[in-house]
């Protein structure tokens, strides 16, 4: 049976109101210095970028938004039989809350659905934490060793899992079609499961608005807007 993987960016979020990063629109795009928030270094020597963060969270759009047309597309391929892997640089959960099974989706970012301390590693629903933020903490401390919370996301700065890393890449290379979808392919090693997949035989397919950096590796660059261009692609694949 034909292996299709599936690697994710913020891009097939956008539909969903979360804006991505370095699209015409993205967070870093509009304000560079929103960087600093989700950058370890900064996040743990300073209460003020704590405080920002956590702002940022409660008036952010992660935990609100509802899987689009995209998601859905890629959990009723799976339903159809189809041998299936997704890969997401993505934090939103999104392809889970559409219905892929858990074990299938490899999150190389972590998740913005959890908090976890930085001390004693205890994890928790980032809904409490934000509770917490709404009722008037600014800077909620570990409820069991008082250490510094974070949101269960790789930070800038933060070494990727490496078993999750190692899964992927493993993925990458026994996948017969990789589906690059919504991502910049800048971040690494992120971006470089395309090359790995392309370089053992897969069939690059890459659906992204604007060029990235494996566009001449690939077998297919699809520019439409991944709301219409993913279920067609989908179904071709059927
Ligand atoms: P990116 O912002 O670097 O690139 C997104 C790409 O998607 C852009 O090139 C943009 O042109 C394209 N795009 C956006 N909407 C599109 C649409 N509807 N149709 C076609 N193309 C579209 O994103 P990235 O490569 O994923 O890297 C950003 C990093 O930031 C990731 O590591 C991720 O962890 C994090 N992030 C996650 C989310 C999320 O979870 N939804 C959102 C923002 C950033």
């Amino acid at each position: 049976m034909t292996m299709v993987a599936i690697l994710s960016g913020a891009g097939i979020s956008t539909d969903s109101g979360i804006p991505d990063y370095r699209g015409p629109n993205g967070m870093w795009t509009r304000d560079p210095e929103a960087e600093r928030l989700v950058t370890y270094g900064p996040y743990m020597a300073d209460p003020e970028v704590r405080r920002l963060s956590w702002r940022m969270r409660l008036d952010g759009e992660v935990l609100a938004a509802e899987p689009n047309v995209a998601h859905r597309a890629i959990a009723a391929f799976e339903k159809s039989g189809h041998a299936l892997r997704v890969i997401t640089q993505n934090i939103d959960g999104l392809h889970q809350a559409a219905g892929v099974s858990e074990r299938k989706v490899l999150e190389l970012h972590g998740s913005a659905r959890a908090v976890v301390c930085t001390a004693c590693h205890a994890r928790s629903p980032m809904a409490e934490a934000l509770a917490r933020v709404q009722a008037g903490e600014d800077d909620p401390a570990c409820r069991a060793c008082g250490g510094i919370l974070k949101a269960a996301t790789v930070m800038f700065g933060e070494r990727l899992d490496p078993v999750v890393l190692g899964n992927a890449m493993s993925i990458a290379k026994a996948a017969d079609v990789f589906l690059a979808v919504g991502s910049s392919l800048q971040v690494q090693p992120a971006a470089s499961l395309a090359g790995i997949a392309a370089e053992h035989g897969a069939r690059l397919i890459i659906v992204n608005a604007e060029p990235t950096p494996y566009d001449p590796v690939a077998t297919e660059v699809v520019r439409e807007p991944i709301g219409t261009a993913l279920p067609a692609l989908l179904d071709r694949l059927r």
